[in-house]
């Protein structure tokens, strides 16, 4: 073991402060990662102040991690030190349930237990801490290539927040042809813009904030719609193949199932606090489904990065200190991020 320098917080309340904390030595199959960059994702907040109700402090959040390989173990292949490399959300999981074996691991069926934060950790059985630290240990199997084209800052945030949009844009086979629709431009909804609109799909913002309607048109949008605007949002019935909800709180489905096509789906990614209620009613006339997708496994989040590699996409960051985060937050529960923060973990040391 030995000890790491981090950002966390001790309980719901309590803001996020410099700790430190024991990480497990290199094994056998390990990478130690000097970490550059981590973004900043709205799940660290529900994390840090528990509103998931899973918890355990101190907690330390952050699971878009990009960095540089210090040192691997003797049975390490794929990687070597001085690699860039990525870790998402995942840092494990049991390798053996039908899901891992189709390297779907965020659907394992010891659940999240392989969390990059929130997990336990079966070297040591302690509970995962995140990225908001300076380095961290991983398996290799979890680790992920950064192309070299991609600026690495810009890049963090493809780890939850690309992958998130990209796993369910391909599941339910966004591209030419079909409308798409992303709710909320934040972290996650950023990409989802610009993630169908490199697949081809004509694409639709749907966004609470007059203020962004300009910035969702130049991020890929070919049409712009403010959500709270019924008349607006009437034009569009029945005529989405898919649309995404990337949003952070709750808020009413209902009038987005009424723009599904008879068929088309519409996936929960945002994770918010409270329950929502749904009428069904929209859903049963026309057939339309109503789903949910975590995440996206080990090898599509490779492929998502080599996607991004080739179409030179990355998130928009605001690069920000480690001890901004506490207003970083505040800045996120207002919808106020454009479109992503993320730590420069440079400024951890000083
Ligand atoms: P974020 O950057 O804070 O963006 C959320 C966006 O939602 C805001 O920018 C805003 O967009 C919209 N919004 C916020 N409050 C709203 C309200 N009351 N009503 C309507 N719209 C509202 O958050 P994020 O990091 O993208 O994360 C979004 C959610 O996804 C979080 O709940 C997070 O935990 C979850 N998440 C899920 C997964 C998964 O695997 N499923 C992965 C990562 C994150 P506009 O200003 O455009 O309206
Ligand atoms: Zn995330
Ligand atoms: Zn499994």
């Amino acid at each position: 073991m030995f000890v790491c320098t981090g950002y966390g917080t001790q309980s719901p309340t309590a803001p996020l402060e410099p700790l430190t904390f024991n990480r497990r030595d290199v094994g056998e199959n390990d990478v130690e990662i000097d970490i550059l960059y981590c973004g900043v994702c709205h799940s660290d907040l529900h994390f840090a102040r528990d509103e998931w109700h899973f918890t355990k402090y101190p907690a330390v959040p952050g699971h878009e991690i990009v960095g540089r390989i210090k040192r691997v173990g003797a049975g390490v292949r794929k990687y070597k030190a001085g690699d860039l490399v990525g870790v998402g959300c995942l840092v494990d999981s049991c390798r053996t349930c039908p899901s891992c074996q189709e390297g779907l691991e965020q659907y394992c069926d010891a659940g999240m237990a392989g969390g990059t934060y929130g997990g336990i950790e079966r070297q040591t059985g302690e509970p995962t801490k995140g990225g908001y630290s300076e380095k961290i240990v991983v398996d290799e199997k979890y680790v992920l290539r950064i192309p070299d084209n991609l600026d690495p800052a810009a890049a963090a945030p493809l780890l939850c927040a690309g992958i998130t949009l990209y796993s369910p844009l391909r599941h339910w086979q966004a591209g030419p042809g079909k409308k798409v629709g992303i709710i909320g431009l934040g972290g996650l909804g950023h990409m989802g813009v610009k993630l169908a609109h490199a697949m081809g799909a004509h694409t639709v913002l749907f966004t609470t904030s007059p203020g962004k309607v300009e910035d969702g048109r130049k991020l890929g949008a070919d049409e712009v719609i403010i959500s709270k605007n019924a008349a607006d949002m009437a034009l569009h019935n029945n005529s989405f193949d898919l649309i995404i909800d990337a949003v952070s709180a709750s808020h009413d489905l209902e009038p987005y199932f009424a723009l599904l096509k008879r068929e088309g789906t519409m996936v929960q990614v945002g994770a918010p606090e409270h329950p929502l209620p749904i009428n069904v009613f929209p859903l049963l006339l026309k057939r339309r489904n109503f789903s949910g997708s975590l995440i996206g496994g080990i090898r599509e989040t490779q492929e998502m990065l080599d996607f991004c590699g080739q179409h030179n996409i990355t998130a928009e960051i605001e690069l920000i200190s480690m001890n901004y985060i506490n207003e970083a937050y505040e800045r996120m529960l207002k919808s106020d991020v454009k479109y992503r923060f993320c730590i420069d973990m440079n400024t951890l040391k000083a």
